[in-house]
């Protein structure tokens, strides 16, 4: 099934990732994916190994160059991964506002001074503190805004789930719920992320159930993202999650140029 597109992939301008976006484009171009969008990590936390590490810059002049070489075959739009933007609200905007992106997810790893995309995080919590914690910090985010959509809402089930075992969001509908209605309610998008998929906890991020509750509340924006590291994993499942949006209810995904979002209609 045709892949509409593909809104969260890294590249060697994120701290974790090898990829040229060079190798990116003729990788998307490959797989007939006719829009994607490099997502790139900036954060702030003190402490974050990717934290100083992105360079708008070179990044910018790199989107360019492979627009001029591929924009015939392949929209390229520029994102950014954004980490904890409610923390640190005047750094973000600040890079927002001064570069042209067309798109930014917002996602949380760190609650306070915690990773949750490790294990420690889990080790010295029960599983209602580590999950509401995690969506409570969550819920705030949003509230605070300056993104277009919340990435991977519930990616601390990865680590979590190694710790604890199966996730079920029904378990925490409440808090779930508070996020979604602060998504509609803001006008930020919900993600489809695959990478959650590749784990051993073997679902995407989130799943039907949440992106009904999303649906049912009046949630339109969602976008679908392979968070690719490796050309191996770009459009990863992503076809799978269009049958998973139908599912759901929804139509559309919605991609996004200079923040405005525009829905393409499911295949
Ligand atoms: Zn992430
Ligand atoms: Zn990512």
């Amino acid at each position: 099934m045709h892949i509409p597109h593909d809104y969260h992939i890294h590249s060697s301008f994120s701290f974790d990732c090898q990829m040229s976006l060079e190798q990116i484009c003729e990788r998307a171009i490959a797989l007939g994916i006719p829009e994607i969008c490099i997502t790139d990590h900036v954060d702030f936390v003190p402490g974050d190994p990717s934290t100083g590490y992105f360079q708008p810059e070179a990044y910018f002049a790199a989107i360019e160059a492979c627009r001029e070489k591929f924009g015939d075959r392949l929209t390229i739009r520029a994102g950014a991964e954004m980490g904890e933007p409610h923390r640190f609200p005047y750094e973000s905007e600040i890079l927002a506002d001064e570069y042209p992106f067309d798109f930014i997810l917002g996602s949380l790893h760190w609650v306070q001074d915690e990773m949750v995309l490790q294990r420690e995080y889990f080790t010295h919590r029960s599983p209602q503190e580590a999950y509401i914690a995690y969506f409570t910090e969550l819920h705030t985010m949003v509230r605070v805004g300056g993104f277009d959509v919340l990435g991977h809402l519930d990616v601390v089930k990865r680590y979590g789930f190694d710790v604890y075992g199966t996730f079920d969001p029904q378990e925490f509908e409440e808090p779930i719920r508070e996020v979604l209605r602060a998504c509609v309610e803001v006008g930020i998008g919900l993600e489809v992320n695959t990478s959650t998929l590749r784990r051993p906890v073997h679902q995407p991020s989130p799943t039907l159930t949440v992106l009904k509750w999303y649906r049912e509340m009046g949630g339109e924006i969602v976008t679908l993202g392979s968070d690719a590291h490796e050309l191996a994993h770009i459009g990863y499942a992503l076809a799978d999650m269009v049958a998973l949006l139908k599912a759901a209810g929804f139509t559309h995904v919605t991609s996004f140029a200079d923040h405005q979002p525009y829905f393409v209609p499911l295949p």
